[in-house]
């Protein structure tokens, strides 16, 4: 390294540093102005000062020292500036500020410097310096031309980077995170990049194969069923079991990916799991999915709401009470008007069918089942409510399924050609 390339600093931060500036023109000036940006403490010798820079010292922001450059004024100087217009003194103050050890910068003389002045570009979360070592002033000026024009598109990389680089480095952290539906094209961008980098996965019995193997093949896999039922994923554990697990992984420093299918809050406990981990001083994120009743909308075009149809949605769980005494929902509550999501009801279309007629609903409301929604196998099928429990039981309609009541869940009136069709789907990208 040869003393042109010691010194490369960028003057970020130069409170309390003594300066000496040699000659106030208008490159003097210019290193003034920076320099007292920067926080420098200025002393600036001159023969003559602009108005500017006399102002600036009547304000007491630096010191000037009129008249001819004597050596001993850079006594206390931590860095020299020699930007007079006539070159021999420049060299001489060069040569003087060397045998002081103090580090020195001439203007246009790159031989004279122990340290060069990089060209400077700012944008939004980032300072860069550009510096070809004073040998390429004009290479460093058209870069720095570059960087600025394209400013936004540097900030936007930086922080893409940053952001992948809080993904990589979050550790000893619990991500309770939606899988959606089933499909893993619907999984969301973050949940896909977690599952990429996560250490552990903690995840129920409806969430695929297919989406469990996007996560490292390292990465421990723990699979929650509940009642009983293992659906093939490894051992079920209780709930309890889960929270521990998940704590005693995080401790262990691990990244955990806590996925659940659809959304973590809706019928998915994701909201006792997060209180859990929060009384355990243990950082989470939740990260949302696509409920079932979204993605098996979708799949079956059953808008949700419509105009003519339908004003209100509403999410509602079809299964029992644990404690005795039947459904857990208030079904003469409901409106009637509306689209209503029941999920984990299929064991119980019956009851259901019963508590829904008990409640006022019109044996014509249409309904429709989405078995497996967003899955390959999705099945759809639908009537009216009078002939609910029979068609479900004929259809042989299983678990998971999520079941629609409303106007909204009849048929399209007019066929979905898509099956039939043999043109291209344009799909986005
Ligand atoms: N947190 C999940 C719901 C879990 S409760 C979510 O937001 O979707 C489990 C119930 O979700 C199932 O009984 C079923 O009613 C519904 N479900 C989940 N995935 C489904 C799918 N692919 N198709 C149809 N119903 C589904």
């Amino acid at each position: 390294m040869s003393a042109t390339e010691r010194y490369l600093p960028v003057f970020h931060d130069l409170r309390g540093t003594r300066v000496l500036v040699v000659g106030a023109g208008a490159v003097g000036a210019r290193k003034i102005d920076a320099l007292l940006a920067g926080g420098a403490r200025v002393a600036a010798v001159a023969k003559e000062f602009s108005a500017a820079v006399a102002e600036r010292a009547a304000r007491g922001e630096l010191t000037v020292l009129r008249g001819a450059f004597r050596p001993e004024q850079m006594e206390e100087a931590e860095l020299v500036f020699a930007a007079t217009p006539d070159r021999a003194l420049n060299r001489r103050i060069s040569a003087e500020a060397r045998r002081r050890r103090v580090p020195v910068n001439v203007a246009d003389s790159p031989e004279e410097c122990t340290f060069h002045l990089p060209a400077v570009v700012r944008g939004d979360g980032f300072t860069a310096a550009i510096s070809t070592g004073g040998r390429h002033p004009g290479a460093a000026k058209a870069l720095r031309e570059f960087m600025e024009e394209h400013r936004e598109e540097i900030s936007v990389r930086l922080e893409r980077g940053r952001r992948r680089k809080r993904i990589a480095a979050r550790k000893g952290k619990v991500y309770i995170v939606g899988a959606g539906p089933g499909d893993p094209d619907l999984l969301t961008v973050r949940a896909l990049g977690l599952l990429r980098s996560a250490d552990a996965v903690v995840h129920d019995y409806l969430v695929p194969l297919e989406i469990l193997s996007l996560a490292p093949e390292k990465a421990a896999r723990i699979c929650y069923a509940r009642r009983g039922r293992t659906g093939g994923h490894g051992a079920a554990l209780k709930q309890n079991a889960i929270h521990e697990s998940m704590v005693r992984l995080a401790r262990e420093g691990k990244s955990v990916v806590r996925l659940k299918s659809g959304d973590p809050l809706v019928f998915g406990r994701g909201g006792e799991e997060a209180e859990y981990l929060s009384r355990e001083g243990v950082p989470f994120e939740i990260v949302p999915g696509i409920t079932a009743a979204m993605g098996c909308a979708a799949a079956a075009a059953i808008p949700l709401t419509h105009r003519e149809r339908s004003s209100s949605v509403t999410f509602v769980a079809g299964h029992e009470t644990d404690e005795k005494g039947g459904s857990a929902v208030a079904w003469h509550l409901l409106p009637k008007d509306g689209t209503l999501a029941v999920y984990m009801g299929v064991g119980r279309v019956a009851a259901i069918a019963e508590d829904l007629a008990g409640a006022g609903f019109s044996p014509d409301i249409p309904f429709a089942i989405v078995e497996s929604g967003s899955r390959p196998e999705q099945r759809v099928v639908r009537g009216t409510l009078s002939d609910m429990s029979r068609i479900a039981a004929e259809s042989g309609i299983r678990s998971p399924a999520i079941l629609f009541v409303g106007r909204t869940a009849a048929s399209l009136p007019y066929e979905n050609n898509e099956e039939t069709s043999d043109e291209p789907v344009a799909q986005g990208v």
